[in-house]
C-alpha cells in the first residue's frame, strides 16, 4: 500500500512527487508508457524563474525525475487503465490498474495534463504523420527549406511558428481572428520575423494531398471566400483537451472536461487531489503546474497523516 500514487510525469506530477517523497511519504509516480508529457517536446522554456538562459523541456523533466528519485520517489512507466475505489470502513483507498501491474494507495494525485486538440477537418486524420503534425520539436527538421502552415493564435502556435523558422523557408500562421491571443513578446518576435506571414480571420476547411500534405483549403471568415494554398506541412496548435476521461466518474469536471479543484488542490472526492494542466485554472504554465503539484502533495500528506492518526 502506497501513501500516495501520482498519475502523470509532467512538471505538476514530478513536483508533487518530489514534495511527497521529501515529506517521507511512500510515493509512487506513474509516468505514461506510451505517452509523454507535453513539456518534454517543448524546445525551450524561457519563463521558468531562475533559469535566465532557458531550458529544454526534456532536460527539465529529466532533472525533476532525478530530484524525485534522490528523495526515494518510486517512478514507473505504465499506462493507467482504470482507477477503482476500494472502501474499507470509513476510508477509501485507490486501486490503480496499469499496463505494468496494479497498485494501491491511500491518496491519489492526478496530474495527467492535457493533449493537443484536433481541428477535425477532412484530411487531418488521413495525413497525420504525413505532413500533419502537432509537435514542431518532433517534426520541424523534416521541413527544411519547405513551406509550412501553423494554425492557431495562442502562445503555442506563435512559439512553435518561431521555432519552425529554423528549418522551413516560409511559415504561414492561419488565425481565425484579426489579432493574436499569444503573449506580447512572442507576437513582436513573430511580426518582426522575415520568414513568418499571417492569414487573418480565416479557418482551415480541408487538408489536401495524396500521400503527403500538398495544400490547405482556407476559408476567409468575413467574405466566405475559399482558397487553396500550397503547403508541405501543417502544424496544428488550437488549444488543449484535458486527459481526464479516466476520472470522469470519480471526480467533478468543469464544462471543458478539466478537473475542479479548490485552493488545496482537493477534488470533489475525498482522497483524490489534482494539479497542473488537467485542472480547471486560469494560467497553464510550467511554474503554475509546479506550484499546484507542491500544494497537492502537501494537502495529500495532511490527508494521509490524518488517516493514520498521525496528524500534528
Ligand atoms: P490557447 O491559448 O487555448 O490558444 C488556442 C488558439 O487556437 C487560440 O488562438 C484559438 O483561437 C485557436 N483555436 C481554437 N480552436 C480553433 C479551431 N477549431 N480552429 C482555429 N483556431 C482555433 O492554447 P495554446 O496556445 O496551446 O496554449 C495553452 C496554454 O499553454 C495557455 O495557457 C498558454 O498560455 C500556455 N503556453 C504558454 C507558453 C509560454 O508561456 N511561452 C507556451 C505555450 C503554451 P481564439 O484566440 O479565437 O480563441
Amino acid at each position: 500500500m502506497y501513501d500516495v500514487i501520482i498519475i502523470g510525469g509532467g512538471p505538476a506530477g514530478f513536483t508533487a512527487g518530489i514534495y511527497a517523497a521529501r515529506a517521507a511519504l511512500k510515493a509512487l509516480l506513474l509516468e505514461g508508457a506510451t505517452t509523454v508529457s507535453q513539456i518534454t517536446v517543448t524546445d525551450l522554456i524561457e519563463n521558468y524563474p531562475g533559469i535566465p538562459e532557458g531550458i529544454g523541456g526534456y532536460e527539465l523533466i529529466s532533472r525533476m525525475r532525478a530530484q524525485g528519485e534522490k528523495f526515494n520517489l518510486s517512478v514507473k512507466q505504465a499506462d493507467v487503465v482504470k482507477v477503482i475505489p476500494r472502501k474499507a470502513g470509513e476510508t477509501t483507498s485507490w486501486q490503480v490498474e496499469t499496463s505494468g501491474g496494479t497498485f494501491e494507495s491511500l491518496a491519489l494525485i492526478v496530474a495527467t495534463g492535457a493533449n493537443w486538440r484536433k481541428l477535425g477537418v477532412p484530411g487531418e486524420e488521413a495525413l497525420k504523420g504525413r505532413g500533419v503534425s502537432y509537435c514542431a520539436t518532433c517534426d520541424g527538421p523534416f521541413f527544411r527549406n519547405k513551406e509550412v502552415m501553423v494554425v492557431g493564435g495562442g502562445d503555442t502556435a506563435i512559439q512553435e511558428a518561431l521555432f519552425l523558422t529554423r528549418f522551413a523557408e516560409k511559415v504561414t500562421v492561419i488565425h481565425r481572428r484579426n489579432r493574436l491571443r499569444a503573449t506580447k513578446i512572442l507576437q513582436e518576435r513573430a511580426f518582426a520575423h522575415p520568414k513568418i506571414e499571417f492569414i487573418w480571420e480565416s479557418v482551415v476547411e480541408e487538408i489536401v494531398g495524396k500521400d503527403y500534405v500538398e495544400g490547405v483549403v482556407v476559408k476567409n471568415l468575413p467574405t466566405g471566400e475559399k482558397k487553396t494554398y500550397k503547403a508541405d506541412g501543417i502544424f496544428v496548435f488550437v488549444g488543449l483537451t484535458p486527459n481526464t476521461e479516466l476520472f470522469r466518474n470519480l471526480v467533478k469536471l468543469d464544462e471543458g472536461g478539466y478537473i475542479k479543484v479548490n485552493q488545496r488542490m482537493e477534488t470533489s472526492t475525498k482522497g483524490i487531489f489534482a494539479c497542473g494542466d488537467c485542472t480547471s485554472k486560469l494560467l497553464r504554465q510550467v511554474v503554475t503546474a509546479c506550484g499546484d503539484g507542491a500544494t497537492a502533495a502537501f494537502a495529500a500528506e495532511l490527508y494521509v497523516e490524518a488517516l493514520k492518526g498521525e496528524a500534528y
